[in-house]
């Protein structure tokens, strides 16, 4: 329970303040976001600075992915949707049999396009695939619009705050945050455990961590009440495994389970494959 208010306050918390960081305002919480801004991995790596790269790397390789929990925007907006989707339209989650193959073809995939954006001199682009870029140019698109409609027009100098491939980017961003968030409401984090390239990183080596969520065999009556609240659709309640690389530190199951049977843990195992068929287990 410790690491579920902790995730729900701190993860809050750092929306807001990325989302004052992206804003065009003053301030010291604006100001303590843009610091914030600095620890993002990926946005940090495209700007040339390694020291968040590697503490991430560091913290996921021993604790799973805690980025994905509590400091990546995207993903604190798909958590609160999947929680509207449970709360709202009765979605329920069943365990997805990770297809690891596809995500890296699709990393691949994300590394083919970055390099063609970099050969023709559009290195920019590389931000759309960063989820943290993506969130604060949607905030970007989200002030323009914004001012658009007070003025009834484009204000004036507007139009020079942004290039047309800029104005593409910032567009683009919003349509993805808004068909990611959608998503969510209806599947959860496949976003995240599908097709985010960073994802795709972070649970490469999530999977590895030695702490992280277990089910106590001894305690566990079957009710599968974590499985059907886990946006991650991770939990594999037969065989009372979860898979860590797809493990989201949402800890929602450590909250709903009924007896207490589900806990952070060591295991020096890595995530054993999931059972031949998808779906929910017998
Ligand atoms: S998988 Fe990607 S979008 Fe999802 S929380 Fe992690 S970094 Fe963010
Ligand atoms: S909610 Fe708890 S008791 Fe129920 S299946 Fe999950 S771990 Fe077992
Ligand atoms: S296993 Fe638990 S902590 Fe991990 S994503 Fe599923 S519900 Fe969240």
């Amino acid at each position: 329970m410790f690491w579920y208010r902790f995730r729900s306050i701190v993860s809050w918390a750092v929306l807001l303040l990325l989302t004052l960081a992206a804003l065009p305002i003053g301030g010291t919480l604006a100001g303590f976001g843009r610091r914030l801004a600095g620890c993002q991995p990926l946005d940090a790596a495209l700007h040339g600075s390694l020291t968040a790269v590697v503490v991430w790397l560091g913290i996921t390789l021993l604790l799973g992915r805690v980025y994905c929990s509590i400091f990546c925007p995207l993903g604190i907006i798909q958590e609160y949707m999947a929680h509207l989707g449970r709360k709202h339209l009765g979605t329920s989650r069943r365990h997805t049999r990770e297809c690891l193959a596809l995500r890296i073809e699709i990393l691949a995939c994300f590394a083919a396009l970055g390099a063609v954006f970099v050969f023709f001199g559009r290195k920019e682009w590389l931000g759309a695939f960063d989820p943290y870029t993506l969130y604060t140019k949607a905030v970007e698109a989200v002030v323009l619009l914004a001012k658009t409609a007070f003025h009834r027009q484009l204000p004036s100098g507007l139009a020079g705050d942004f290039c047309a491939a800029g104005l593409i980017l910032v567009f683009f961003s919003l349509a993805l945050t808004i068909a990611v968030s959608i998503l969510a409401l209806f599947k959860g984090r496949i976003f995240c455990n599908t097709v985010c390239p960073l994802g795709t990183i972070l649970s490469l080596l999530g999977r590895l961590a030695p702490v992280r969520i277990r089910i106590k065999r001894a305690e566990c009556v079957n009710c599968r009440r974590c499985a059907s609240h886990c946006a991650a659709a991770c939990i594999h309640v037969r065989e009372k495994k979860i898979e860590a690389g797809c493990c989201t530190l949402c800890a929602n199951c450590l909250k709903d389970c009924p007896k207490n049977a589900i806990g952070f843990g060591l295991s020096l195992r890595s995530a054993q494959p999931a059972e031949k068929q998808s779906g929910e287990q017998k």
